[in-house]
This record gives structure tokens, sequence and C-alpha cells, in this order.
């Protein structure tokens, strides 16, 4: 529900119908965060299979080709959520799972009038603080929400919104619009006309697109307001709480990057006889974006408005309907931390590893000194490394815009840019004999060995990094880890 771009519109084809579907079992968890079972290609299986067979779509409309486009686009949606549970965008970890439930089951329960039966909740492993309609009876709540929100309302008023954008079937829509547009006289008329020009054929033809694109962006806005409108009655239904200035706050996130560290970035080694070189960090001269560049570290909520206009149009829409005196639920700090650890996981192993070691460093500056954080600095440590001698070690920093991010992100960015290959390694040899490995249990330790062996093993040579990762699996079947391993046998 990022407000300027709420996802059900970025996803554009998709959207409509769900069955119903049976959630899965709980699946033992080990001593790590979750299971590997927990990850949505096992976790959903079943509900796949179900929606590949019962999401039928149906006939809407007599014009044969408007109802080939809308057949189109109703099945890409179908192939992009079954995409997304193959490729384990989701993760069914209980604890999580259970909480944001409960305020899906509040809100169903309280509105069973627009609600006739209780939605399939999804947790997506995106950082991005945001929720998603994915039409009929599925929503998604991204763990970047959980890690975002302060408080409970602040969830509700998200997963309502999303709610309401099912509810006025809004996805379906959307759909059935495309179809109608594209196959409609005035757009095959506009086509026509392009082709029959002889020159800037392209730029004509964008304009056409752009027509549409703005026409749209105008429904949109409406889909929007209509939304929150909804969204506030069945809060009220539910007697959650409702304060319009959570919209300017769930609108301010472009800013986690931004959120400064409380030490010089060279201290975070240091602590482990580790010494970062000046010139490591100085960016050295290429182009010239890299000069002259003044870094704001914070940022309020009038930077805020700056970037997303609409969203001070939705603040005063709403104000009115702020109930007094709100008293707010925090969202306990086990839910938030487990959150933020699945976050950091899934950026490691998506090799993010700016944004992931950047969270770690501020998990520190919250005063964690618990072993799992080093042992995910060893493991960015170790993946850089192997990045590195793949030649594609660029790649694996994931750079981030200078306006999305603080002065000490873009001194960590540098720092695993220009860090010199020998220097990691004795980094990756220091971190690999600390002490904390005690305190970590067995799956973690044999992803010790297992990134050893990785990053011995000659870089043309797959063969024993295949063996190495077959035999995680087989000895920690089930450990969250299996998802690392598994890219290698
Ligand atoms: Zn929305």
């Amino acid at each position: 529900m990022n407000l300027p771009d709420c996802i059900y519109l970025r996803l554009v084809p998709f959207f409509l119908f769900f069955y119903s579907l049976p959630a899965n079992d709980a699946s033992a968890q080990q001593n790590g965060l979750y299971s590997y079972n927990d990850l949505s290609q096992t976790a959903y299986s079943r509900q796949k299979d179900s929606l590949e067979k019962f999401w039928v779509c149906p006939a809407l409309y007599n014009e044969k080709s408007t109802q080939k486009k809308y057949k189109e686009l109703w099945d890409a949606r179908t192939v992009y959520i079954a995409t997304a549970i193959d490729n384990n965008n989701y993760i069914k970890e209980q604890e999580l799972y259970t909480y944001v439930n409960e305020i899906l089951t509040s809100l169903t329960n309280s509105n069973k009038k627009l609600l006739k039966q209780q939605p399939l909740l999804l947790i997506d492993r995106s950082s991005a603080v945001n929720a998603y309609a994915i039409g009929g009876n599925i929503i998604a709540v991204n763990a970047g929400l959980i890690c975002f929100a302060e408080s409970r309302e602040e969830i509700a008023l998200v997963i309502a919104h999303e709610l309401s954008h099912n509810i006025l079937q809004h996805p379906d829509k959307s759909m059935r619009e495309q179809a109608e547009y594209f196959t409609s006289p005035e757009y095959k008329q506009s086509l026509n006309d392009v082709l029959k020009e002889k020159y800037e054929r392209y730029s004509r033809l964008k304009k056409v697109f752009q027509g549409y694109s703005i026409d749209r962006s105008r429904h949109h806005r409406y889909h929007e307001g209509d939304a929150d409108s909804l969204a506030i009655v069945l809060l009220k239904n539910s007697g959650i709480g409702f304060d319009a200035r959570f919209f300017l706050r769930l609108d301010s996130t472009d800013g986690q990057y931004k959120q400064p560290l409380r030490h010089p970035l060279k201290d975070y080694f240091a602590s482990h006889d580790l010494q970062i070189a000046e010139s490591w960090i100085q960016k050295k001269a290429k182009g010239l974006s890299t000069r002259n560049y003044n870094f704001r570290d914070t940022v309020s909520m009038d930077d805020s408005l700056k970037t997303h206009p609409d969203c001070a149009a939705r603040y005063a829409a709403t104000a009115k309907a702020s109930d007094a005196g709100i008293k707010l639920t925090p969202v306990p700090s086990p839910i938030k931390e487990k959150a933020n650890r699945i976050l950091i996981w899934n950026l490691f192993d998506n090799m993010s590893f700016t944004a992931c070691l950047y969270r770690i460093l501020l998990e520190k500056d919250k005063g964690s000194t618990d072993a799992w954080y080093d042992f995910m600095i060893h493991n960015i440590l170790q993946g850089l490394y192997f990045a590195d001698r793949q030649l594609n070690r660029f790649r694996a920093i994931g750079i981030v815009p200078k306006e999305y991010i603080s002065k000490d992100y873009y001194a960590l960015q540098t720092l695993l840019e220009q860090m010199p290959r020998d220097n990691l390694e004795q980094f990756c040899a220091t971190f690999r004999s600390l002490q904390f490995w005690q305190k970590l249990p067995a799956d973690a330790n044999g992803l010790k060995a297992l990134m050893a062996t990785l990053n011995t093993t000659d870089t043309n040579s797959d063969k024993a990094a295949s063996a190495a990762a077959k035999n995680f699996l087989k000895t920690y079947n089930g450990s969250m880890y299996c998802e690392f391993a598994s890219h290698f046998k």
C-alpha cells in the first residue's frame, strides 16, 4: 500500500477470484529461524496446485478478441502467482504468520457481510514496506512492512486497505479495462495511424500508450481514495483504532537506508581486530556523480510529502475520521526481530550484500550481541569473496542510488566495492576463528564448512561444490540454510 505505487497496479495483469484454500500444517521448526519447509515452494504447494486447476477464466465478452485478451491477462496472473510460490517469495513462518493472520481474522470476522470467507494470507519476503491485493481472496503482506510498522493498528490499516481493493474488485476491473482498451476500435485506429506514419513511429507509439497510462493513473487515484474510505469502515467495525497520520509515516519508507550508523564504519570491524584502510572507503573518483554530493541523513515528513504529493491529499481526506486519543498496540519486539532476520537472510541469499550488512549494523547499534548477526557478517564476507572470484563482485554489492541512502550506507557500499581481495580473504579467515561459532547450532556451523569449501575449490570445477552442497542438504535436512545450499547442488 505504499501509496504512490500500490502494487496491485504495478502487477497489473493479474487478479480476481481466488478459491479459498486450506491452510498448510505447520512444519517442524529446526533450531534456526524457520524451517526450509516453511518456504512457499513446499508450504503452499497444495494451494498452488489448486489455483492452477480451479482458476478458470470466466466468459465475459461476446467479442472474441476481447475475451482472448482477457484470458491472456487472467492466465498471466495465475502464472505470476504460481511462479512466485515456486521461487519461494513467500514464507509461512509460524509465529509471524499467526501474528498477521490474527489481525486479518479480526477484520474478517467483524465484516462478514463484505468478507464472506477468510482471505488467504501470504507473507512476502520482500523488504519493501508494502502489502498488495492479488484479487479475489488473497492478500500478501511484506516482511518489510512488519519490520517497519510500529503498531498493530498500522498493520491493520494496510491490510484493511488491501482487503478493500479486493472487495471493490479493483484488480479485476484493471484486467477488464485492459482487455477492453487493447481490443477497442479506438486503440486499433490510433495504432494504425502510427503505422501509417513514415517517421517517428516509436515516439508516436509511446504517446498512444502514455495516453492510456495517464487515464489509468486517474482511475488509480480514485481507487486509492475508495480503498481508504472502505478501509476505515472495516477498521471501525473491528474496533481497531485509525489515525490518518499513519499514511504519512507509512509513506516515508524511502528513508529505510537513510538512517545513519552510530559509529564510524571501521569501529564495527576494529572490535574484531580487523583494520579498514581509509582508502577503501574513499571512493576513487570515477565519473562526476561521486563529487559534490550532500547527504542528508534524516527524512522528515516534509520530505515525504514532497516525493509523494498524493500522500498529503490522502491524509487530508481521512484526517477527520481519525480516532481521538487512540491507543496504539506496539508490534511485539520478537515479531519485529524475526521479520528483520527473515529479511536479512533473504537479502543475503539474493546477494544484496550492502543492504544486508547495513541492516545487521543497525541491529548492532540497537545493542544486539546475538551471535547470529556475526554469523551473517561472516556469510556476507564469504559471499563477497566468492563473488569476487567469480568476477561479479559489483553485482553482489547491489548499488543503491544516493538519494535513498545515508553517508554511512554509501561508505559501506564503497568499502565492499573497493576492499582488496587479499584483505577480504583475511577478514574471512578471522571471522572463521571467532568465538561466536560455539553459540550457534550445528546447521550454522555446517554452512560455515560449506562456504569454506566453496571458496577453496577451483572456480572452474563445480564438482566439489556440488558434492559439498548435496552433503549439506542431506545432513541438515530441513534447515533454513538449505536454501543457500540448494543453489549449488
Ligand atoms: Zn492501494
